[in-house]
């Protein structure tokens, strides 16, 4: 079989790139000559005449002598390219090799899966369009010092790249004046979300805790100035300085359980755990907040042990949390029941529901976030944290179990725990 020369690759790619216009073309000619209708014909013949126009009037994209990693003439890419190739495909950060005149000459798997596919030796504008890079990748070579940018996309996904180019040191061999320069892009959407997420923990933590501090201090200097003879107000005005103080430590002991779990999140517990005693425990301990807010736990437990792998504090810290969220914010309903499930070779699972007021659908995919309310103001009236949830499914990654809820506006909420 005849040997496919770089010129008749280059041009196979190119027709690859420009398939969609030619394809359209071709067709528009088609059904002109069927439909035998002068007006179409005319469209059909200038579009097949603009492709061919743009194809020889972009010289720019086709570089005349495409050059390939292999099968260059110049003794410095010959002698590199195959080394480099392979070690640059073995990366996993996409990496491109341009040439002096910024035509691309390689790029490895990762580039190909970011960007797509580049026809070699087609000028790197053709594949990136950022304004950015370009007038970057312009500078490197005009000075031969490397650069970087930041560059987003926004599409397919959002992501954040650094973008460095920097040339590449040939040494003595370099004669034939031939000069390389490496493109790379180090993906930071994922550094950039996490100090997202810390940031804006950092100021929600800080705002929870400035609330009640702010309020305390007023109160200090109520007392010390206007109240200061005023024994009555002060006895009201120290009861809130102590809700306000048991609010904030309960704050401070939730962040730690958060923090705490964090270290931990990726060793699975191993201690067996029977949760028959152990819904028992929670739901006696829940009694009488119940008691306050006029709610009946039914507790709904199948005969014999149901073991799982575990850290009881940890699960009587989430069944805690999720009866006492039914109790709280279900009371309407008068009524929370807990159903534990744990059939032979079936997960087990543990459901608990209240007949409460539901959660609107748009607030369920958030309900885990740290400090996410439906309702901040009825959360904080029943001294919630916003941590709660945030915390449950902190312990239940490490257990690997999963977390449901399902909730429907007027009617109640259920929140099922599966092994
Ligand atoms: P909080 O400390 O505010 O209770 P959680 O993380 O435990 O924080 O819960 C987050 C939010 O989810 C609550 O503020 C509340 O709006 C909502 N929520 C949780 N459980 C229920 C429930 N059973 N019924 C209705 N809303 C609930």
């Amino acid at each position: 079989m005849e040997e496919e020369t770089p010129w008749t690759r280059s041009l196979m790619a190119r027709i690859r790139q420009e398939s969609f216009v030619l394809l359209a073309a071709v067709a528009i000619a088609l059904i002109a000559i069927t439909a035998g209708m002068n007006a179409w014909g005319a469209l059909g013949l200038l579009l097949v005449m603009a492709a061919a126009v743009l194809w020889y009037a972009v010289p720019a994209v086709v570089a005349p002598e495409p050059p390939s990693v292999v099968d260059t003439e110049a003794p410095v890419r010959r002698s590199l390219l195959p080394e480099v190739s392979a070690t640059l495909s073995a990366l996993d950060i996409p990496v491109m090799v341009l040439s002096g005149d910024a035509s691309v000459l390689f790029q490895n798997r990762a580039a190909e899966k970011a960007f797509g596919e580049v026809v070699l030796g087609a000028h790197i504008s053709a594949r990136l369009r950022s304004p950015g890079i370009l007038d970057m990748v312009g500078e490197t070579i005009a000075t031969n010092a490397p650069n970087q940018i930041e560059h987003s996309e926004r599409l397919p996904s959002e992501r954040v790249y650094i973008v460095r180019s920097s040339p590449v040191d040939l040494g003595p061999d370099d004669s034939a004046g031939e000069r390389l320069f490496v493109l790379s892009f180090r993906d930071i959407s994922e550094v950039r979300r996490i100090d997202r997420m810390r940031s804006d923990f950092v100021a929600n933590a800080s705002h929870e805790l400035r609330t009640p501090l702010a309020s305390l201090r007023g109160f200090i200097e109520t007392i010390q100035g206007p109240a200061k003879n005023d024994l009555k107000a002060q006895e009201r005005f120290l009861g809130i300085m102590f809700d306000q103080t048991t609010r904030m430590s309960r704050l401070v002991d939730d962040l730690l359980s958060l923090s705490r779990l964090e270290l931990k999140s990726h060793i699975a517990p191993d201690e067996k755990v029977d949760l028959v005693p152990l819904l028992g425990h929670v739901r006696d301990s829940l009694l009488p907040l119940a008691r306050d807010v006029g709610v009946e736990i039914g507790l709904h437990l199948p005969e014999g042990k149901a073991e799982v792998l575990g850290d009881r504090d940890e699960l009587v810290q989430v069944f805690e949390n999720l009866m006492e969220n039914a109790c709280k914010y279900g009371q309407e309903g008068k009524t929370v029941d807990v159903f534990l499930k744990a059939g032979q070779g079936e997960p087990v699972e543990v459901t608990v529901v209240d007949r409460g007021p539901g959660i609107p659908a748009e607030h369920v995919p958030r309900l885990t976030e740290r400090f996410y309310r439906v309702n901040i103001e009825d959360s904080r009236s029943k001294k919630g944290t916003g941590l709660g949830l945030a915390i449950v499914k902190h312990i239940l990654t490490r257990h690997r179990a999963r977390l449901i809820v399902k909730s429907e506006v007027g009617k109640g909420t259920s929140f099922t725990v599966r092994f």
